[in-house]
């Protein structure tokens, strides 16, 4: 019988030593002699090599010249303890088979070392590289960490539109979706465009996020979630901003404030700690490699209560601080990253949620306090980050969603079906927004957000 290939993540298992095994990867690095050659191969299952060794008397140097770095290759041979430091086993090959090879002329990722800026310019390869390997498993980890937590506490997944026809959902500039042909537009007597004849013949844009259609599923199911992409078309050329990114939006009924922020803190802890307990090896790696500090600030999330104040006291805590920000703060400022890195870096040393903003600084659907100022809105702060959860209890009096509406000139035409929540069987209810890129930022201690998305989206780059 023919034997399985065996994933490098399963080689190190003690009870293969000694069998015949079969691997497939592709090639890191080929060294030695003339008596003996050492390849490192990796098949993307872990951030772990397997040592390979070609005997010279059994392979002929012209067989072994294709196995350079990046090559794919198939070995066959046995499973022994490694006497060579640095790796516990190796397979002491018996045959050969090169599936591609890669010119060392050519490819790019020959050598070791290359700066991340490099990389972004060569994405179509550089999930083969040690560190987006190791990103791109956490990912994964931390994707289907967030599923398990939902479901386990009788969330449903409830996937909302990415074609939107309201441009209103007001968390940010949009993008157009058309079929029109933008060389010759149709046109109204007017002589504005005519969206009549477009397809779906109105204005319609990719979503902002899945809020408003996600509350719609919390006042039927009680509690759902979203987890999708969203789009913005904001201009920022930032570390923390994306064009294309990734939320997950839950929303419940009969929870207010409180239970939002016990739900979020409770929320993001496990998921840290799903990737401490589960990605442990690639983040030792991504540790050793950009941030020692990495392994201890996932911890200390962890393991501490994270700060709750209101707004109105953090403002009041940096106008104290003598400290010289780049945008000066004063009541009623929307708070910059600066800031809120004071906050959570600086003052508290740990993470923090704040609360209750201002209105005219959050989005109209937000529950008014009593003081008729302030909104019933909660940001979860993290250190490096600055904000990774927005979110919020909602306004569920019609009357006072309405005056807010039309406060703001929103057209009512794209709000009837949102109002028509509060309108029949309306109840408290919350939810919030997590920026899963900012979740992977964190959690893999990378510094720029185009690193922890495999094909980032950005401006003046959508190429592959
Ligand atoms: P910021 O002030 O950082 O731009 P925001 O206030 O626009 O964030 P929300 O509209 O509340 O953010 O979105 C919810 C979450 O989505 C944020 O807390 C953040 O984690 C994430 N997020 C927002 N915009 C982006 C973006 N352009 N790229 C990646 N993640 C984002
Ligand atoms: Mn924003």
């Amino acid at each position: 019988m023919e034997i399985k290939r065996t994933k490098i993540v399963d080689i190190f298992d003690a009870s293969l030593v000694g069998t015949t095994v079969r691997v497939k990867g592709w090639v890191k690095t080929r060294r030695g002699n003339k008596y003996v050659q050492f390849v490192a191969l990796n098949d993307g299952s872990t951030i772990k090599n397997i040592q390979i060794v070609f005997d010279l008397q059994k392979f002929t140097e012209e067989q072994l010249k294709p196995i350079t770095t990046g090559a794919a290759i198939h070995v066959e041979g046995q499973l022994v303890e490694s006497l060579g430091k640095g790796q516990s086993v190796e397979i002491q090959a018996e045959t050969l088979e090169i599936y591609g090879t890669a010119d060392p002329e050519t490819y790019p990722l020959q050598k070791k070392g290359h700066t991340l800026e490099f990389l972004r310019d060569i994405a179509h390869l550089r999930p083969r590289t040690n560190t987006f390997g190791a990103v791109l498993r956490i990912r994964h980890a931390l994707a289907f960490a967030i599923h398990k937590y939902f479901n386990e506490r009788g969330f449903f997944y409830l996937n909302t539109p990415l074609i939107t026809g309201s441009d209103c959902e007001g968390a940010g500039a949009m993008f157009q979706v058309t079929t029109l042909n933008l060389n010759d537009l149709p046109k109204k007597e007017d002589g504005t465009v005519d969206y009549e004849q477009d397809f779906f013949g109105k204005p319609t844009s990719l979503t902002v996020s899945g809020q408003l259609e996600g509350e719609l599923g919390a006042t039927a199911l009680g509690q759902i979630y979203t987890f999708g992409p969203t789009f913005r078309a904001e201009n920022s050329n930032t570390p923390r901003h994306l064009a294309e990114f990734w939320m997950i939006e839950p929303e419940m009924a009969f929870y207010d404030i409180t239970d939002n922020m016990d739900l979020a803190e409770d929320f993001i802890k496990h998921c840290v700690s799903y990737a401490l307990e589960n990605c442990a090896d690639d983040i030792n790696f991504l540790a050793q490699m950009y941030d020692k500090e990495l392994v201890n600030r996932l911890k200390f999330i962890v393991e501490n209560d994270f700060v709750r104040l209101t707004y109105t006291e953090g403002v009041d805590i940096l106008m104290k601080s003598g400290k010289k920000f780049e945008f000066p703060v004063s009541w009623g400022i929307d708070l910059q990253s600066e800031h809120e890195r004071y906050l959570v870096e600086e003052h508290f040393k740990k993470p923090v949620i704040l609360t209750d903003y201002p209105k005219e600084i959050k989005a109209f659907y937000m529950k008014l306090n009593d003081d008729g100022k302030t909104v019933r809105a909660m940001d979860v702060l993290f250190p490096m980050i600055g904000e990774i959860i927005g979110g919020s209890q909602r306004e569920e009096s019609y009357d006072k969603l309405l005056a807010r509406i039309e406060e703001l000139h929103i057209p009512m035409k794209d709000m009837w079906w949102y109002l028509d929540t509060r309108r029949f069987g309306t109840v408290p209810h919350s939810g919030f927004g997590l920026g899963f890129e900012r979740l992977v930022l964190f959690v893999t201690g990378m510094t720029n957000i185009r690193d922890v998305i495999p094909f980032p989206r950005t401006p003046k780059r959508a190429e592959f």
